[in-house]
């Protein structure tokens, strides 16, 4: 599809049936107030049903909702993860550097797409339990796609950030860069927000080959909206999808 990528699930035979879309910088800001319009193209050229599709309004937190309707995401509750075991349903989020996270579990049968900037960092845990209780999910059939985002080619940190991301997620979450070090920058290391989640869903007990990383930096590649290279207010949103074909 033009304007945006979609992605495939790993080692599922489901995954022709999923179709996991971010939208590109070309299709525009995707935010529910500053791109009514773009979302509305967008929608019709993707074939969604506007009337199926749910938001939040995302607060950069670990909060995850379920959905059981459409209807009852109107007033879009705060939060920053949708599951649903709804197949109707089309889960969204929206980013720009942070990393849309596409979940899928065949066996118990429930979807959805969450938001996870380094604050959010985590959130891949608060869903796997909440679909536990609600469907009696296990780690070990959950798919997981780790999205385009800010990757550590452009994503620099200080050493609290560093620290708090080798303690909460893994040592291989950060590097130290030694030029920038050397230079006593106040920002010398890198941050993988990949490596962090690959090392988080790999201790909930996710098989090392139910993860896809697609790969891309969101701020090296103009070919996707991002915060830290466009600046705000006026950086462009990008829509993260989920829905069964
Ligand atoms: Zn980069």
């Amino acid at each position: 599809m033009t304007g945006a990528h979609t992605y495939a699930f790993p080692d599922t035979d489901l995954a022709p049936r999923l179709e996991c879309g971010l939208s590109l910088a070309a299709s525009g800001c995707m935010g529910v107030q500053s791109g009514p319009e773009n979302r509305k193209r967008l929608f019709r050229t993707a074939g969604i049903d506007p009337a199926s599709a749910v938001s939040l309004t995302q607060i950069h937190s670990r909060i995850v909702r379920v959905a059981e309707s459409a209807p009852a995401f109107v007033d879009m509750p705060e939060g920053d993860g949708l599951i649903t075991a709804n197949d109707s349903l089309v889960p969204t989020v929206t980013v720009a550097d942070c990393m849309p996270i596409w979940l899928l579990d065949p066996v118990a049968r429930w979807f959805g797409v969450l938001h996870s900037g380094w604050r959010g960092t985590g959130i891949l845990r608060t869903a796997l339990e909440l679909a536990s209780d609600e469907w009696g999910a296990k780690p070990e059939n959950l798919r997981v796609i780790l999205g385009p985002h800010i990757r550590s080619c452009c994503y620099t940190v200080d050493g609290e950030r560093a620290d708090y991301f080798r303690r909460g997620f893994g040592e291989s979450s950060v590097t130290l860069d030694a030029a920038r070090a050397a230079a006593n920058d106040r920002w010398p290391w890198r941050l993988s927000l990949a490596e962090a989640n690959r090392n988080l869903a790999l201790s909930l007990g996710v098989l090392a080959e139910h993860i896809r990383d697609t790969g891309e930096c969101t701020a090296c590649n103009p070919l996707y909206g991002s915060n830290r290279r466009q600046g705000a207010p006026s950086f462009t949103r990008m829509l993260a999808w989920i829905r069964w074909r």
